[in-house]
């Protein structure tokens, strides 16, 4: 008997497997906000890319965030 070749090309009929886009689009592309601090204007800037002060034009440094520091809300 044949039934189970008939219950698996039925099964291929009925189900289709949606076609996978040929490419997909990163539209939820995140851009890292960092934060970045002036230390002639103590001012803290949040840019994405910042290598000197857009006011006085001093180098800022980049402040690591809590997640690049390996800090936890647990730990005290
Ligand atoms: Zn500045």
């Amino acid at each position: 008997m044949s039934l189970g070749l008939r219950g698996y090309l039925s099964r291929l009929g009925g189900r289709t497997d949606p076609e996978t886009p040929s490419s997909r689009q990163d539209t939820e592309h995140e851009t890292p906000t960092v934060l970045y601090s002036c230390p002639a204007c103590k001012r803290t800037y949040i840019s994405e890319e910042m290598d000197s002060c857009s006011k006085c034009g001093m180098s800022v440094t980049r402040i690591p965030s809590e997640h690049e520091l390996g800090l936890s809300a647990g730990r005290s």
